[in-house]
Order: structure tokens, then sequence, then C-alpha cells
């Protein structure tokens, strides 16, 4: 069976930093991503804002992405895209899924540097029907950013956290109509950079103390109900797509059953998104390559 010092799990910013802090301290890391390239969340950010604190440079997301990227594979990790770890074992050995097939690796040390997951549409329980055009953000990221498709025209926007106003932004910045962002609290929540330069330069209405209770339309959605929380007033927000940033969960699936006793192993560690969810690349790179390198002292040397 095939060994190395540390397993990092995700090649987003974490995962990156996190190999190359650990390789960079003389261990054998050994990374493995489920996509076709490193970069996480990175890859699907075409705007600016990353790299300000860390780095004194105000990068795409994507261009943050490629900057870790160069450097990680310069390095003496091995990074393995393509490849999907499916199980971890009490006896410090993984179940991968790659090109070739099923196999087993085994490891001194772990870092699940795995990311979050998105709430769903249907986690929301909005009542309505399901019509095409509702989508999650990360998923209209995905389709507009990676694979050059619109997603939508006239979107309403669900939840008013970076993740909503950076939407609503790649929305109006490519002058399409936001009908509205709506958000159930008093306030819009983000980071104050992103509710300035987000919002305020677009003009894109607002609309607070708002929930969605019902999905129109049939084959695609034509429109949303809304409920004013104070007044109890409803109405119809005309709209092609609704996109929804209800929040983010650390992605824990490969520890859940690590933890009979609700604590990690003392050989598994969590980074990044993956430990609890950051607004900003700079501190998740940070926290990734302060536990690599204290990791790569920890593990047996090469
Ligand atoms: C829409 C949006 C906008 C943002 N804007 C900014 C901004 O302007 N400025 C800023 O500083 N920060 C911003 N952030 C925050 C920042 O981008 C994230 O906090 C950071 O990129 C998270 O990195 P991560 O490595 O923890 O997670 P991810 O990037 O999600 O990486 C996790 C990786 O793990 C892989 N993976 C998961 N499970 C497995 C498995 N079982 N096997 C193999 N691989 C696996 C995934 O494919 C993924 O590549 C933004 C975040 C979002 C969502």
């Amino acid at each position: 069976m095939e060994y190395t010092d540390i397993l990092v799990i995700g090649g987003g910013a974490a995962g990156m930093a996190a190999a190359l802090a650990a390789s960079e301290a003389g261990r054998r890391v050994l990374l493995c991503e489920k996509e076709d390239r490193p970069g996480g969340i990175l890859n699907r950010c075409t705007h600016r804002g990353f790299g300000r604190a860390f780095l004194g440079r105000d990068l795409t997301g994507q261009e943050y992405a490629g900057f870790f990227a160069e450097r990680l594979y310069k390095s003496a990790a091995e990074v393995r895209t393509g490849v999907t770890v499916l199980s971890l074992s009490q006896d410090r050995t993984a179940l991968l899924s790659g090109r070739k097939g099923l196999f087993r690796i085994k490891f001194r040390f772990c870092i699940l540097a795995a990311g979050c997951l998105e709430k769903t549409p249907g986690s929301l329980g909005i009542p309505g029907t399901r019509p095409a055009g509702v989508l999650t953000a990360g998923t209209a990221q995905l389709l507009e950013n990676t694979d050059g498709l619109i997603a939508g025209y006239r979107p309403v926007i669900l939840g008013s956290g970076d993740v909503g106003l950076i939407m609503a932004r790649q929305f109006a910045e490519s002058g399409r109509e936001v009908v509205a962002l709506i958000e159930q609290k008093d306030q819009v929540g983000g980071l104050l950079r992103n509710r300035r330069e987000c919002l305020e330069p677009y003009r894109i209405p607002v609309l607070l103390h708002t929930a969605a209770v019902e999905i129109l339309g049939r084959d695609r959605i034509t429109g949303v109900r809304i409920r004013d929380l104070e007044t109890g007033f409803t109405r119809i927000l005309h709209c092609d797509t609704l996109i929804t940033a209800a929040g983010l969960i650390p992605d824990r699936t490969l520890c859940r059953d690590l933890m009979p006793a609700g604590r990690l192993p003392d050989w598994l560690r969590l980074c990044g998104n993956c430990e609890s969810i950051h607004d900003i690349v700079d501190s998740v790179t940070r926290e990734a390559m302060a536990l690599g390198a204290s990791l790569g002292q920890e593990a047996p040397r090469k």
C-alpha cells in the first residue's frame, strides 16, 4: 500500500497552503483534489478582492488560485487531481477513487480541507413549484464563470451575505436587471466593502424583513411571492431566475464516522471552510500554512 506522511484532502486555498507548508517542512505530502485542477471556490470567482492582506495585491479568485497552484506544483508535494477521497478509517488509511479505479493510501496525518456545502433551495422549504431557474449561487457561478453559460437575465437573489452581494454585482455588472435582493433580517449581511462595492454603484433594490414564500412557474420560474415580515403583506416579484445564497455549511462528511465521542482523532485536522466558514481567503491561507507547518514538525521525516 502507498504511504505518505501527510494526506491533504482538497486542493482549495486551504489544502494548497497546508500542503505547501508541510512539504516545505520536509514531509512527504500528497494532496488529492476531486476536480481536474486545484483552486476550489477560487476557480469560480472572477471578481477582485483576494489577497489584499496576505499578498498585498488585489487579485481575482482565479488569479489567487493560480498564484498558489504554481507554487504548489513547483514544491515537493505530490498533487493528484481527479482523485476523490471516499472514506477515512481509524487505521489511518484512506480509500480513494481516481481515473484508474479504487485504491488505498496509508498516512501518518490527514488534513481535511474539503471546503463547504451550500444550503440548497430544497432545504429552504419554500412552497411552490420547482421549475428551471432556481439555483444556488455556487451553481450559478459554475455555469457562468467556469462553463461560460448564462444562468438568467432577471434574477431575484435570496440572501444578503457576501455570496449574495457578489452574485448581485455579477448580474448587474453585465447589464442584467437584478429584480431585488431579499433578506429576512433587518440589515444587509456581508463585509462592509462588499456592501459598498456590490450594491451602491448598481442601485440594486434591497428588500429587508422580506421572505420568499412561494416559487411560481411551470417549466421556468416566472416569479417569487414575497412577504414583508413586518406587515405580513405579500406581493409577486416577476423574475426568470432565483439565486439562493442562504448560507454555507462546513463539509465534514468524511469525518462523520470518526468522532464517536464528538472529538476528532489525533491524526486528523480540519482547515479552511471545512473547519469554519471564512469570508476572506487570506485568513484561510494563513491558518492552513500554520497548520501544515506545525504538522510538518510532528510527522516523521521522509
Ligand atoms: C462566492 C464567494 C465569494 C468570495 N469572495 C471572496 C473575496 O472577494 N475575497 C476573499 O478574500 N474571500 C472570498 N471568499 C472566501 C474564500 O474564497 C474562501 O473562504 C476560500 O476560498 C475557501 O477555501 P477552502 O480551501 O476552505 O475551500 P474550497 O475552495 O471549497 O476547497 C475545497 C476543495 O476540496 C475539494 N474536495 C472536497 N471533498 C473532496 C474529497 N472527498 N476528495 C477530494 N477533494 C475534495 C473540492 O473539490 C475543493 O476543491 C469568497 C467565497 C465565496 C463562496
